[in-house]
């Protein structure tokens, strides 16, 4: 395992290919000065001109959750690394990735809990990415997270492509929280990327009925696309 995860770890930058002194990075310290940063919407997550708490779309609609973080959005360079760790097995990357992400976390949540994956799909993959970057997250952020909170209980089919009806009547009765475990007030889901943000949300609403206040989703990479909750 070990030797797998040192076999691993690129020698070169990533993006430029320049030699790394640090090889603990995959990227060197000019392109990780210059992955983009944008002013967003606080609760949802969506770029916006300049910061705000919440945009109008919020302010009409808010999400069931209460405040979302994000690295980035889904676009060179992190869709690029996001995909090695994903479909390629790279699950090193979780560490350098996991760092871009609790860089903008100020007041983390006592507790971390990834979104889960169904165990069909969790065992096809081999692992949750959504766990494994929970775990160096927790770390980071000098707090904890469990597993065994949330459970996805029926295997839904991928959500991409399906109208917004179907997304949530996919979603609904998919999850379930382990009532055997006590959750502190707050609580932050952590997920890979938010897309529509329907799962998140389901998941938001679920545990604000087991008596939590406040949600935060964490995330990687937040799209750019339309909100559809
Ligand atoms: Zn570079
Ligand atoms: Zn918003």
């Amino acid at each position: 395992m070990i030797t797998a995860i040192l076999r691993n770890l690129p020698s070169r930058c990533q993006l430029c290919h320049q030699r790394l002194n640090d090889v603990l990075g995959p990227w060197c310290e000019v392109c990780r000065n210059s992955f983009p940063d944008s002013a967003r919407c606080k609760q949802c997550g969506l770029k916006l001109v300049t910061d705000l708490s919440q945009c109008g779309e919020c302010l009409n609609r808010p999400p069931d959750w209460d405040q979302l973080y994000c690295a980035a959005d889904y676009d060179f360079p992190i869709d690029d690394l996001l995909h090695k760790f994903k479909y390629r097995g790279q699950f090193w990357l979780a560490n350098p990735l996991s760092t871009l992400l609790a860089d903008k976390v100020a007041s983390p949540a006592p507790l971390l809990l990834p979104v889960p994956m169904h165990w069909l799909r969790r065992c096809r993959r081999g692992y949750n990415q959504s766990a494994v970057l929970t775990h160096y997250l927790a770390i980071k952020l000098d707090t904890n997270w469990r597993h065994d909170v949330l459970k996805r209980v029926r295997a839904t089919p991928a959500q991409r492509g399906l109208k917004r009806s179907q997304r949530l009547s996919n979603l609904s009765s998919a999850f379930a929280v382990n009532t055997n475990i006590a959750l502190p007030s707050h609580v932050a889901l952590v997920d890979d990327v938010v897309t529509t943000g329907s799962t998140v949300n389901t998941l938001s609403r679920l545990l604000k009925q087991y008596g939590v206040k406040r949600v935060d989703v964490y995330c990687l990479c937040r799209t750019a696309k339309n909100r559809d909750l």
